[in-house]
This record gives C-alpha cells, structure tokens and sequence, in this order.
C-alpha cells in the first residue's frame, strides 16, 4: 500500500520537485507556455474512496493527450470494438506522438495506435452526435461522470490556441481523410479535438479517473458501472503499450503501471485493483512526460512495489 500518510507523500513530492528544474514547459500550443514549471501535485485515491493529495492540487491543466484514453474509452462503449479497430491499429509505434511517418508506411493507411495523435483524431471522428457541440458535450458529459466531477469545463483559450496552430494535425487529418480513414470536416474535427485536450482538471479529478479504470469500470463508493470491464481492460493495455508515447517501454520497466500523460504536464495513473494516481507537473522532458511527475512514480514505484510486472 502506498503512502499511509499524507506526510510521506509530501516527503516524496519535495524529493521529486527538484527534476522540474530540468524540463521545459510545452510552447508548441502557445497557450500552454504560460503553466508555472516549478508545480508539482498529486492525488492517490484507493478502492474505498480514501484519498492522499499533497502539492498545488487545485492548480488546473488541460487534458491533452489524457483525453485520448477517455475518447476511446467513450468510443468503444458507443461503436463497439470492431468498428473502432478498422479505423485505428493495436500497435506501439516508437515516434513522437505527432509523426506522420508510419501513416504512410501502414497498409492500409491507418494509424498505428489510438494513442498517438493521427490514432486519437481518428477516434474521436467517431464519437456519436448531430454537431461538433453535441459531440463536445458527449465527450465532456463523460469525463464529468469519470472523475466524479460535475464542474469540469474546458479552456477556450488553450483549444483556440491549438486549433490556430494545429498544423501537423491538419496533415495528419487531411492524410487520413485521403485514404478513407475519416469522412468528416477536417475543420470540424479540429475543432471537436482541440476541445476535448483543452478540458481542465486537477490531480484529484485524475486520480478519480485512474481509480475507476483501476477498478475495471465500477466507481469506488457508489459501487455504479461507468464503463464496461472489457473497456477499461482495453484502455488500461493501451495505456501500458502506448500511454507514455515513445517512453513506454522505459517506463514500464522503471515503474510498471498503466499510465497516460499529456502535453500539460498531467499524468493519469490507474494502478489494478489498487488506486488511482494523478499528477500534475507542467515541466517536461524531450519525449512530452512530466519531468518530475515521472521521478514521483518511479519513487512511489520503488518503495511500494507498484509494478504489476
Ligand atoms: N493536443 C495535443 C496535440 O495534439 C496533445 C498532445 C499530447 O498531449 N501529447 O498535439
């Protein structure tokens, strides 16, 4: 069990927050280029609902690329498993989570995996609705329900940001589009897409989502399904394959739990049948990980045997 006290938490917070000093936050999106690098939090909650948090908890950030496991999560329950796995492959892909590379090389053309972007945009071409609104609110309805959360909203600012320089997701979507892989607006997609990494929480709101992934779909307390257990299974073997971009395999030998970050510095931690993590640390190492979000799962990791391997 990790963390019998909040104290050994905040021991382990100051430890790990000094590696912030040695990332950089993201500026390709320039709205995110205005995160404080030096915050650092994190929530753990267990099974029975009892919840650690230590650090800046209420500092919010954008999902990014954490969105990416929720969409499937929403289109998988929508579509089901085959119509989501004819548009979108199975497969790591060792690239940066932008590179168009492999898109071409993939016969047929589509992408490798639903968590590199050319994967996620394919995803959430999916997602059910009459107008990119409707779709949005599908989309943020879900992710209200996941972490319990009823206020969660997104930032205008950071999805106009992103969908002003969106230009290797344009390509990515204008490839796709070419080979049949999506059918809509590529516009319109943007517009969905860019929302949806631009949907603010903190690292309670993650945690509360790990822990629901952690516990195969049920919702600790209220004892609800919010998702079917072969969903979460799927996203949680998503998240171990893919979830740390082209880091994943590092990061399943130092640490060893299914895991998702983003741009903003979030990382979604859903440790099986134990607890849920979310961090929040906007500094990031070459690869897009939260520098020294990653140093706090490696000590936890160590110190309280986290690795499922
Ligand atoms: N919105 C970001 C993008 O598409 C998400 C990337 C990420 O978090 N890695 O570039």
């Amino acid at each position: 069990m990790p963390c019998k006290t909040v104290e050994e938490l905040e021991v382990i917070l100051e430890e790990a927050k000094s590696y912030t000093k040695e990332g950089k936050v993201a500026d390709y999106i320039p709205a995110l280029s205005k995160a404080n690098p030096d915050n650092l939090s994190i929530a753990v909650i267990y099974p029975n609902g009892t919840c650690y948090s230590a650090g800046c908890i209420k500092e919010k950030i954008t999902l990014q690329s954490i969105s990416k496991v929720l969409t499937l999560a929403l289109a998988l329950m929508e579509s089901g498993e085959d119509t989501v796995f004819q548009k979108v492959g199975y497969e790591p892909t060792g690239d940066p989570f932008n590179s168009i590379v492999k898109l071409e090389m993939s016969n047929p053309s589509k992408p490798l995996n639903p968590m590199i972007n050319a994967g996620a945009l394919a995803v959430t071409s999916m997602i059910k609705g009459s107008s990119v609104q409707e779709r949005f609110d599908n989309i943020l309805e879900f992710v209200k329900k996941l972490a319990g959360n009823d206020d969660i909203s997104y930032s205008e600012e950071v999805a106009r940001s992103e969908y002003e320089t969106s230009h290797l997701n344009r390509a990515l979507c204008h490839f796709m589009k070419q080979h049949g892989i999506i059918n809509e607006d590529v516009e319109e997609l943007l517009d969905l897409y860019t929302k949806q990494c631009a949907i603010e929480v903190n690292c309670l709101d993650l945690a509360r989502i790990g822990i629901i992934f952690a516990m195969d779909g049920v919702e600790p307390g209220t004892n609800n399904r919010i998702m079917p257990a072969h969903v979460a299974r799927i996203c949680k073997t998503f998240m171990v394959t893919c979830g740390m971009y082209n880091a994943s395999g590092e990061f399943a030998v130092r640490v060893g739990i299914p895991a998702k970050s983003g741009v903003s510095g979030g990382i979604l931690g859903a440790v099986p049948n134990r607890f849920g993590i979310g961090i929040s640390g906007p500094a990031l190492d070459d690869k897009g990980n939260s520098v020294a979000g990653l140093k706090l799962l490696e000590i936890l990791a160590k110190k309280y045997s986290l690795s499922m391997f």
